[in-house]
């Protein structure tokens, strides 16, 4: 007696394989979703395989977000520029617990909806914990430090966070610098020593011109948003570079990194950032960085250094919705000369590899199992590849 196969076979227009755009080809995998091979146009009859118009591709990665900020979605005003914004997540910080706790078993069920299948999220409490132990989502947890420049309080800052680090056993995770403008030398040199050789660890950066002013002369809103919470700035020496050169002087490159936003950042710190350590990813947030500022980085800079970029969200406070999609679609409308192929690299691929979690996400490669994407609003034109505006995801698997 025959067995059957269960394994399934589904073409497509276009199958994007995590690196490239393939044509006419097939996809081969089991009931679990693990993949099993690619096949082209004379590999396979079009009989045997199921046809979905439009493209498949793998699972998507949203290397940065922050669940644990999720219910204050729509409460922060788009458009404020980031000290502002800053000042109104501070203030909205304490709510009912309930209500954080509804708030993210919604962002997390969003984010699968969209096709995400891990994500970097930068955490300051243990509010996230329940629903990353059980999400079909795989999380890479950044428990973020910052002491506002307070050297002298780094210690008791720190210990809290030890205890957040603590908290979350065996969930992957590291301790995580918030950014060159909160975080001091001491806490930066208490970071580096908490981490192991391997860790993967995240850093904001520079997102607005406020953050490269205080550096570079002490100018900018940095140090009354600091003095305004009652804290000194006045030991506070500006090192005359780019803030990006402070985090490089206190981190250590043996760890892989990951920049998020820099949106200010200029070609040759990306260059010098590349230097320093060749495992850095600049991870890009292009809705939240309209939300907030309303301007987005210079993709082809990152592009002319072969900087691997990756796409996130953000939370919900500086997001209309948690979609890689949307990130897509918006990197797409406003530089329309960056090949398509490239921007799914980075919602796939490149994410799944700054999380350390390319063994089985982000392409379609014999063996792993990063999810399969159907997105029918998507065609070749005469004059390039076609993402609708209104292309949505939907779950193969
Ligand atoms: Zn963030």
């Amino acid at each position: 007696m025959a067995i059957p196969n269960p394994n399934r076979i589904l073409c497509s227009d276009h199958i994007f394989d995590g690196r490239n755009l393939l044509e006419g080809h097939a996809l081969v995998f089991d009931t679990q979703g693990q993949i099993i091979e690619l096949l082209s146009g004379d590999q396979f009859q079009k009989s045997d395989a199921e046809y979905l118009p439009g493209l498949i591709c793998p699972g998507f990665v949203n290397a940065h977000g922050h669940l644990e900020l999720s219910h204050m979605k729509g409460r922060v005003n788009a458009g404020t520029g980031l000290i502002p914004f800053l000042k109104a997540v501070v203030s909205l910080r304490e709510v009912d617990p309930a209500e954080i706790e509804r708030a993210i078993i919604a962002a997390d069920e969003e984010m699968w909806r969209e096709g995400i299948v891990a994500a970097g999220d930068i955490s300051n409490k243990r509010d996230t914990i329940p629903v990353k132990s059980k999400s079909p989502i795989r999380y890479f947890t950044f428990i973020e430090a910052f002491d506002l420049w307070q050297d002298t309080m780094a210690e008791t800052f720190y210990k809290g966070y030890q205890e957040v680090y603590e908290a979350y056993g065996d969930l992957p995770k590291s301790l995580s610098p918030h950014a060159p403008y909160s975080v001091s030398p001491t806490l930066f040199e208490k970071i580096k020593m908490a981490n192991p050789q391997a860790s993967i660890l995240s850093i904001h950066n520079q997102e607005v011109s406020d953050e490269n002013l205080l550096f570079l002369d002490g100018s900018g809103g940095f140090k009354d948003f600091i003095q305004g919470f009652g804290f000194s700035m006045d030991h506070f020496k500006p090192t005359g570079r780019n803030s990006v050169y402070y985090a490089m002087a206190h981190l250590e490159p043996k760890h892989q990194m990951l920049f998020v936003h820099n949106t200010l950042m200029a070609r040759e710190d990306i260059r010098s950032v590349l230097n320093w350590n060749p495992r850095s990813y600049f991870v890009s947030c292009p809705n939240a960085n309209l939300y907030i500022e309303n301007r987005l980085p210079r993709y082809e800079d990152f592009r002319n250094e072969k900087a691997k970029v990756c796409l996130g969200t953000d939370s919900l406070t500086s997001n209309w919705r948690l979609s890689i999609l949307e990130e897509i679609k918006t990197v797409l409308k406003y530089q329309a000369s960056i090949p398509v192929e490239e921007v799914f690299q980075w919602a796939c691929l490149n994410g799944a590899e700054a999380l350390g979690m390319e063994a089985w996400a982000g392409s379609f490669e014999p063996g792993k199992k990063p999810g399969i994407l159907w997105i029918q609003e998507f065609s070749k034109q005469p004059n390039g590849f076609i993402l609708d505006s209104k292309a949505q995801v939907k779950r193969i698997i």
